[in-house]
């Protein structure tokens, strides 16, 4: 296993594997690795000659008031981890590394990023679109992996890489989910445990309307309303967003086209915000 701490040696590593002929594939994250990361890390192995694993806490992608100072951080498990999951080298830069004093340029998705998540964390796509990019750059890999988890950062992700004409292919891997359903997130551990109790009604909440669209259901409005009584029985849970959309263009649905329309869900579960999300 090998660290790599600087752009410029990652770059140069980077040059010299494709020098050499290998397939390298990238798996960017904001450690604090668990079961859903470490999925990602596998789908990359069974592709990629190198795997290569970001670990970096990008601060352009949280808002002044979000949880960037407090966000989970312990490098040294999530390298073992890596190393023992298949991938090859971790990619863990400073904020200084990446964004030096001066740092001026952005890169912004000006359509699928603007609803959902763009509609209530206004900065968040702008970073996320930047720091990747940036990562592709730096790494150029053949191909990188991201998680259905967050899908509408998969949607702006893919648009981005196809508008800018970036040479890489992007993997989409499933959500992984506790056992009760809850998808995992690194702010999972920030839930007591009557909190995870009623964030369980969330991916419930997903699967009921799951059910319904398979029993014949495709109006938007009824399945809207029934998750939101759903998650409305839980004292501790407020509903951010639930909204049916298409699943790669994040344009609202008229009606649910099965396949295509992704049910996406953001809620406050006491102070912890949590999103989850089903392909209809
Ligand atoms: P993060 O560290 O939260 O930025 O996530 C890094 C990558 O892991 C992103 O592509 C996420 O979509 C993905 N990911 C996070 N949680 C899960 C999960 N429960 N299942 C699958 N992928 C996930």
């Amino acid at each position: 296993m090998q660290t790599i701490t600087t752009v410029s040696e990652m770059q140069a590593f980077a040059e010299s594997l494709r020098a050499q002929g290998k397939k390298i594939g990238l798996v960017p994250t904001m450690g604090a690795l668990h079961d859903g990361h470490l999925s990602l890390i596998k789908l990359a192995a069974q592709k990629a000659d190198v795997v290569i694993v970001s670990v970096f806490v990008n601060p352009t992608q949280f808002g002044p008031s979000e949880d960037f100072n407090k966000y989970p951080r312990d490098l040294a498990r999530d390298v073992e981890l890596c190393g023992k999951t298949g991938a090859q080298v971790v990619f863990a830069p400073s904020s200084e590394e990446m964004y030096p004093k001066g740092y001026s340029t952005y890169v912004n998705e000006e359509h699928v990023a603007k609803p959902l998540e763009g509609a209530s964390r206004p900065t968040h796509f702008r970073g996320v679109t930047t720091v990747v990019a940036k990562l592709f750059n730096i790494i150029r890999p053949a191909f990188a992996v991201f998680g259905q988890k967050d899908a509408q950062q998969v949607a702006v992700i893919m648009k981005m890489t196809a508008d800018l004409n970036m040479p890489v292919e992007i993997v989409v891997a499933p959500t992984i989910r506790e056992q009760g359903g809850l998808a995992m997130s690194s702010r999972n551990r920030y839930l007591s445990t009557s909190q995870r109790e009623e964030s369980l009604a969330i991916s419930q909440a997903l699967q009921y309307a799951k059910g319904m669209v398979e029993r014949g259901e495709r109006r938007v409005d009824r399945l809207v309303a029934e998750v939101t009584h759903m998650l409305g029985q839980k004292r501790r849970v407020r509903i951010i967003y639930a909204s049916i959309v298409d699943r790669h263009s994040m344009e609202p649905a008229r009606e649910v086209v099965p396949g295509q329309s992704l049910l996406a869900i953001a809620a406050w579960v006491d102070e912890v915000r949590l999103i989850d999300n089903v392909v209809l």
